[in-house]
């Protein structure tokens, strides 16, 4: 009975999450918002990146050296933050504990971003896919409840079936930079059946980390394949360096 009646309570206050203030996940202060004003005045930088890859770049500088020598296939990158203290904690909380209820603070960092960058819309934005064990054990891709958040805000399509990833693969981080590329090649696929539909349209693919930009770059050389003229890679973090 006792749990029955917990599990009432945890299922309303979730369905409610959306209205039920929390504090501020860094601070802990209460301003109706899970990253309060402080927290985003103090933790948010403005600090220029290079266009290509998002790296931070001094200023004046449009473009890194590494995307000088060695352009990625995708045409422009926009971060939020850099991967580092509180956001890579946050992150973490929101991919790997559950902590669905940052989903919307972290989608609003990524459209802040995006609007302070300017430029063209996309068409479309895609989520960077899991394959289906991963979504299985997580219940949830983080990158699509970004995606999903981003587009109604920005008034863009969002697809999270378009792109599919056929295999699971280690995860980045815990490789070695030179074997990145190698692990995600091939991973990813676009649905067979609506090849078609990507064919002049310009993309956004979102995600929550960029680290070498392996996965990216796989993706993204894939959407152009497919026909897509543009791909934009939009995250909510980039890390500072390789
Ligand atoms: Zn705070
Ligand atoms: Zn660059």
């Amino acid at each position: 009975m006792l749990s029955t009646r917990w599990l009432g309570v945890a299922s309303a206050r979730a369905a409610l999450g959306g209205w039920l203030a929390s504090p501020c996940a860094v601070c802990r202060s209460w301003d109706g918002s899970r990253l309060c004003r402080a927290c985003v005045a103090r933790f948010v930088s403005q600090a220029p990146r290079c266009e290509r890859c998002a790296i931070g770049v001094p200023a004046g500088v449009a473009v890194c050296g590494a995307c000088l020598r060695d352009a990625p296939s995708y045409d422009r990158s926009i971060a939020a933050v850099d991967y580092d203290h509180p956001w890579d904690a946050l992150i973490a909380a929101f991919k790997f504990h559950g902590a669905l209820d940052l989903a919307s603070a972290l989608a609003q960092r990524l459209v802040a971003a995006v609007e302070a960058a300017g430029g063209v819309r996309p068409d479309l934005l895609l989520p960077v896919p899991l394959g289906p064990a991963r979504l299985a054990e997580r219940g949830y891709n983080q990158a699509w409840e970004l995606a999903r958040r981003a587009a109604r805000a920005l008034d863009c399509r969002s697809d999270a079936r378009l792109l599919l990833r056929i295999r699971d693969t280690p995860q980045q981080l815990a490789l070695p930079r030179a074997r990145r590329a190698a692990n995600v090649r091939g991973a990813f696929l676009v649905e067979p059946r609506r090849s078609g539909e990507l064919r002049g349209l310009h993309v956004a693919l979102v995600d929550d980390v960029l680290t070498t930009g392996a996965t990216a770059a796989e993706i993204a050389g894939l959407l152009k394949q497919s026909g897509a003229t543009r791909v934009q890679v939009w995250v909510v973090a980039r890390t500072p360096k390789d």
